[in-house]
């Protein structure tokens, strides 16, 4: 249940109230709201006097569902948004990894000729061996920093645990948390405890309510921009790297209220899959798309394989218009 708490309800009462019906409190300027289990479907009596409206809810997919606010969230890139009435599907493009200035430099040349805004990479890399490149760390979020600065572009990177959040959330733009991540609760709420846009990713073995689940962690501990990224899931198939879920992704549309983005890199496994799916991705109307992009994929430090070259990038940006024009959306 979500409870709209009258208005200046002094803060010690809000904590009471909050203790008192098991529930978290969520500040927003003079407001606050309870949100409790979705368990609970009639008001406690003690909270008859300091309320304005409550919402019982179907299950714990409670602020992200379309149920409690139906109009899709607006995520604010800080030069253009995303959701909300704007018609953007952002192509947000870059290496696995940062490898080197060089390497970098050139994908965020690559992005900035095709007229796009917005660069990933991953400096602290959640490898599935130690053998295994992990990454360039502080040096690589430095770098990406510099790309920023440079060419005004927005940078998307990935926290992998609380040993270095804090560094992400300060210097990136838009937070991704990955999908070996998406169950790290100190990662969720420290991400929930700042104000910059996060972009969950679906863990590969979770269900649909299990991954907004923890996109509830983040809301309720007061983030309200979060993007939800579908990127695969492990299935009984081992031809193709893991099964994107575009069935999930029509669920997440027609029952949550936040932007998705669409991973078609990670779910494929390989670069030759992933214009067809990126074309397929872009007519389900979404609000983005995540597409590794390399100078060149066979020296790439991390997921070799998938990285586009920076023509296949360019031939798959330039197919996506028409695509993107037909529902609505304008590729930027
Ligand atoms: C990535 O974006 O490079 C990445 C590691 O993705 P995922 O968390 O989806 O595996
Ligand atoms: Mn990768």
């Amino acid at each position: 249940m979500i409870i709209h708490l009258k208005e200046n309800i002094d803060a010690n009462k809000v904590e009471e109230l909050a203790a008192q019906s098991k529930s978290i409190a969520l500040k927003t300027g003079s407001y606050a709201r309870l949100i409790t289990s979705s368990s609970i479907k009639e008001l406690p009596s003690f909270l008859d006097d300091y309320t304005d409206e409550f919402f019982t809810m179907d299950s714990d997919i409670q602020l992200a569902s379309k149920d409690y606010k139906s109009d899709i969230k607006e995520i604010d890139f800080d030069t253009f948004k995303i959701g909300g009435t704007t018609n953007n599907t952002v192509l947000i493009g870059g290496p696995c990894s940062v490898e080197s200035e060089e390497q970098i430099n050139a994908s965020a040349e690559h992005l900035i000729s095709m007229g796009l805004k917005t660069l990933r990479a991953g400096c602290f890399k959640p490898r599935t061996t130690p053998y295994s490149f992990q990454g360039m760390g502080m040096e690589g979020l430095m770098l990406l920093v510099k790309m920023r600065e440079k060419h005004g572009l927005k940078i998307v990177t990935e926290v992998r645990d609380s040993t270095h959040v804090q560094a992400i959330i300060e210097h990136s733009d838009v937070i991704q948390i990955g999908a070996k991540s998406m169950y790290d609760h100190g990662i969720l709420k420290a991400c929930g405890k700042q104000n910059k846009p996060v972009l969950l990713k679906r863990g590969f073995g979770t269900t649909l309510q299990e991954f907004v689940q923890c996109a509830e962690f983040i809301l309720s501990s007061g983030n309200p921009n979060v993007i939800l990224c579908e990127r695969g899931l492990r299935t009984f198939e081992t031809k193709t790297r893991f099964t994107l879920d575009l069935c999930g992704v029509a669920w997440l549309k027609e029952k949550t209220n936040l932007p998705l983005i669409l991973d078609p890199s990670h779910a494929m496994g390989h670069a030759f899959g992933v214009p067809d799916l990126a074309r397929a991705c872009t007519a389900m109307n979404i609000d983005g798309l995540l597409v590794e992009m390399h100078p060149n994929p066979k020296v790439a430090k991390s997921d070799a394989s998938q990285q586009l070259n920076f023509e296949e990038f360019k031939a798959m940006r330039n197919s996506l218009d028409p695509i993107a024009n037909a529902v609505g959306k304008t590729i930027i």
